[in-house]
């Protein structure tokens, strides 16, 4: 098989964090980029990692990242302010890590806005818990050093490439509506589009079947990726942007007065809130309002006019049934108050069924749904990329393309996936997706409603999230 070779990284290519996503990412670096193969480094302060990487001849650091450490390991591991940082770690600071790589002229990227170790737990002020105060951090960095060398901050799968999906999901919508499907090259354009084919929110609509042959044992948190990752989020407030079309808010809803203004949050943990959203497999499911930086940047990218006072804005957010046996995880985790003393992630040899099936649901308009995305099996997965599962491929692929187009614009300053060539990463990623589809669904939240039980909802506009929201 010969790949594709996107281009040469110059200096050292330095990951940080060899977990899930980071064993499955280095297969497709290896693959796609020319570099000197001296010059690759792990920063992996799990000796496990070490026996795998010293088969593969590659050098390990095993540090662990600390706030006192980073820019002394960083330094000296970019000795000429040369090459390329690919950050795919937990408990470090995103913000941190790519100021000091712009500094140097390093490029950089990550999948999420990453606090230091302690943040998620310790920080007893709900609202400096949420996804809306850590990406804020990253755009207030970005407005006040605008340009210079690339970072591109949240490229995996979600945060990152349903960025794009939205906009090709845009542009189907307008072709099949007949409205101008003429991409538009612009943020302005971008919001006029969605706001014109009337596009009221956009679910980030998931559903994971992988599944293992055995039961998941009791006080065992089982998932498709980080299980420490997925327990942060899952505990942070419930968040989502909030669009403008939207006439009620729960009772323990916050909003901002300061910054991008686009979203709002609750005061209860995402994990256990759930939503009514729609995926090809099941059609109607229940999903988790799990707080995610897409729900609010993709709010925030599509706003028109004035952050405080906007014409429009799409509603977005999170709805994830994540694989079967991370419900159950979730269930006995948050029914105990205690984690699970062990954690374990569902490797791809282990995995005997299912697909991630990971797409957009963007809803209100004409033609009312259409979800956009990708049904990867973890059996096609096989195929395409070693050691890692159909969700792994999804996020690794897109760091991929995140890494492509930051080596074709290096000086493009902080930028988010909203603001990236949506065509170019997914010309990149698409070969990593399995079927990338497109189906509109007649599915409305008023659907399949228990009528027993009466629900207090809006009659007027099925699509407003107070049907969205399961009580
Ligand atoms: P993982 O838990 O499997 O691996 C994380 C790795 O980071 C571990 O090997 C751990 O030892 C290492 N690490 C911990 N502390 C460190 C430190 N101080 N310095 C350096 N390394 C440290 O997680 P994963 O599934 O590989 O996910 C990695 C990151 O990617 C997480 O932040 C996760 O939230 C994110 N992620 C994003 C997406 C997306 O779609 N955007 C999807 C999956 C994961």
């Amino acid at each position: 098989m010969t790949y594709p070779t996107y281009g040469r990284i110059d200096g050292a290519i330095v990951m940080i964090g060899f977990g899930s996503i980071g064993k499955g990412t280095l297969p497709l670096i290896q693959r796609h980029f020319d570099y000197d193969a001296d010059q690759m480094v792990v920063v992996e302060p799990n000796p496990d990692a070490a026996p795998f990487l010293a088969e593969q001849g590659i050098r390990h650091e095993q540090i662990k990242i600390t706030r006192e450490n980073y820019r002394a390991v960083l330094s000296q591991l970019f000795p000429d302010g040369k090459g390329f940082c690919v950050n795919l770690s937990v408990d470090t600071s995103s913000l941190d890590l790519m100021k000091a790589c712009r500094e140097m002229g390093v490029l950089y990227i990550d999948t999420v806005v990453e606090p230091w170790e302690g943040f998620y737990f310790e920080t007893t002020n709900n609202a400096e818990r949420t996804n809306y105060a850590l990406r804020q951090k990253v755009r207030d960095e970005k407005a006040a050093n605008p340009g210079g060398t690339t970072a591109v901050s949240c490229c995996g799968a979600n945060p990152g490439m349903v960025s794009w999906f939205v906009k090709e999901a845009l542009l189907t919508l307008a072709r099949d509506t007949g409205a101008d499907a003429t991409p538009p090259t612009d943020r302005a354009g971008w919001g006029a589009l969605m706001q014109g084919l009337g596009v009221k929110g956009v679910h980030i609509a998931e559903r994971d079947t992988q599944a293992r042959a055995t039961p998941r044992p009791r006080d065992t948190f089982v998932n498709t990726w980080s299980v420490e990752g997925f327990i942060a989020e899952g505990f942070q407030p419930a968040e989502l942007g909030w669009g403008t079309h939207e006439k009620w808010m729960p009772d323990t809803a916050h909003s901002y007065d300061t910054g991008c203004q686009s979203a709002i949050w609750f005061e209860r943990p995402g994990a256990i809130t759930r939503v009514h959203t729609w995926c090809p497999t099941p059609g109607p499911q229940f999903g988790f309002l799990v707080t995610h930086n897409e729900a609010v940047s993709i709010s925030d990218y599509y706003t028109v006019g004035p952050a405080d006072a906007p014409a429009y804005r799409p509603t977005c957010h999170y709805a994830y049934h994540p694989a079967d046996d991370a419900v159950l995880s979730l269930h006995e985790m948050f029914g105990s108050g205690q984690q699970q003393k062990t954690h374990e992630i569902m490797d791809v040899d282990e995995i005997v069924t299912g697909i991630d099936e990971l797409g957009v649901l963007l809803y209100g308009h004409e033609k009312n749904a259409l979800w956009f995305g990708s049904r990867l099996s973890n059996e096609e997965t096989k195929t395409l990329a070693p050691y890692q599962n159909a969700t792994g491929l999804q996020v690794t692929s897109a760091v991929l393309a995140g890494m492509v187009w930051a080596l074709e614009n290096p000086n493009a300053g902080i930028v988010e996936t909203d603001e990236m060539d949506h065509a170019r990463c997914l010309e990149v990623q698409r070969p990593y997706l399995g079927p990338v589809e497109e189906h509109y669904t007649d599915w409305t939240p008023l659907d399949n409603r228990w009528e027993h039980f009466p629900e207090d909802l809006d009659l007027s506009d099925p699509w407003q999230f107070r049907n969205v929201l399961a009580t």
